[in-house]
């Protein structure tokens, strides 16, 4: 069976979400290899969701620099191992080593599929959400972005052979070395592009983020905005969902007090389940929801929130 390989992320040794339903992914197209960057004893959680073999490669070169260096690495490593596919999770990070892994093995690339069979199909949304498109690489391995909840991680139990791998970085990888990192403000909440639910509003919030908060925290949910709500300052920019913000496509999305322009609906249309509250019946947003509410979002959503609360 071809070996399948996935770039593993972590936070201090802590897998995420998004790796593991890469692994489970990857046993539908061959043999799951992790590629771990880090020192220390390789996380446990990483065979117990399939991975067979884990090449670990610990070197300061891949924290001190930008992507580059790892990107020669995987490159490296793919170029020995011949896989059948590469598969990175849909972040910033991921895509630009994606794209530099695909340039340096000549591989075909696609970036936030929102699904892959078997046979490496893929399914993405694409041109603003205008199109639901279907491909598949022809040459070389596939280097395949997943976004986040497009799978759900299957435990397995896999060998987790550990393979240390030690490759030389050219002078050339290391051009941008970072100086500083800013940790990110901790609110408690998941990971907006990881989130299994998200919570958004928008402009009919009135600048008021207390309701979705609360609601959103009844849920374990992360919490987003739309654009008119973050250009009148009322949620950070980082929040922002849609064509020029984030791409969320969670189990369960609920917008509250947003009208479902094209360009937000880019950013959330690939959610699984998607829930509105308008108090204006004829939104846009009302023509994609699988569930809408007809009302004024500062009384709906404290009753929603209060409702699940007791249970
Ligand atoms: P509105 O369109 O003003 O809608 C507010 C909604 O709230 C209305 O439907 C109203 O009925 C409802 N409402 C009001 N009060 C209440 C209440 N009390 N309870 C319940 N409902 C209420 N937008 C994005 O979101 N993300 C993007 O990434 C993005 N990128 C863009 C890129 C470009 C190039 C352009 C041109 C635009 C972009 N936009 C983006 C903006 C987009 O076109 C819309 O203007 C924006 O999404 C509107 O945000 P909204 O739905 O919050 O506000």
């Amino acid at each position: 069976m071809s070996e399948v390989l996935v770039v593993v992320d972590h936070v201090d040794g802590a897998v995420t979400k998004p790796t593991l339903e890469l692994l489970t992914i990857a046993k539908r197209l061959g043999e799951p290899s992790a590629i771990y960057f880090g020192g220390g004893a390789v996380p446990s959680v990483l065979a117990e969701h399939g991975a067979e073999k884990i090449y670990q490669l610990d070197d300061a070169a891949y924290t001190d620099f930008l992507v580059a260096p790892k990107a020669e690495a995987i490159a490296k490593i793919a170029g020995d191992s011949s896989p059948a596919a590469v598969l990175l999770s849909s972040s910033a990070e991921g895509k630009e080593i994606a794209a530099r892994v695909a340039l340096k093995i000549e591989s075909g690339l696609i970036t936030d599929a929102v699904d892959v069979t078997a046979d490496g199909v893929t399914t993405q949304s694409v041109f603003a959400g205008n199109f639901t498109v279907q491909s598949k690489v022809t040459k070389g391995a596939s280097v395949i972005t997943v976004k986040p909840n497009s799978a759900n991680p299957e435990a397995s139990a896999g060998a987790g052979a550990v393979e240390a791998v030690s490759v030389d970085i050219s002078d050339a990888a290391k051009g941008a070395k970072i100086t500083d990192s800013q940790p990110k403000a901790e609110s408690g909440r998941p990971e907006l592009t990881e989130a299994a639910i998200v919570v958004a509003g928008g402009r009919g919030t009135g600048g008021d983020f207390s309701e979705v908060e609360a609601f959103a925290d009844s849920l374990g949910a992360a919490v987003g905005a739309s654009r008119a709500a973050v250009d009148s300052g009322w949620y950070p920019h980082s929040f922002q969902i849609g064509q020029t913000g984030k791409t969320v496509s969670p189990q369960l999305y609920v917008a509250n007090g947003i009208s479902g322009a094209i360009q937000h609906r880019a950013g959330m249309q690939t959610s699984k389940t998607i829930i509105a509250v308008n108090k204006d019946d004829e939104a846009p947003i009302f023509e994609l929801v699988d569930f809408g509410v007809v009302g004024d979002l500062k009384t709906v959503l404290p009753q929603a929130t209060d409702e699940i609360k007791k249970r």
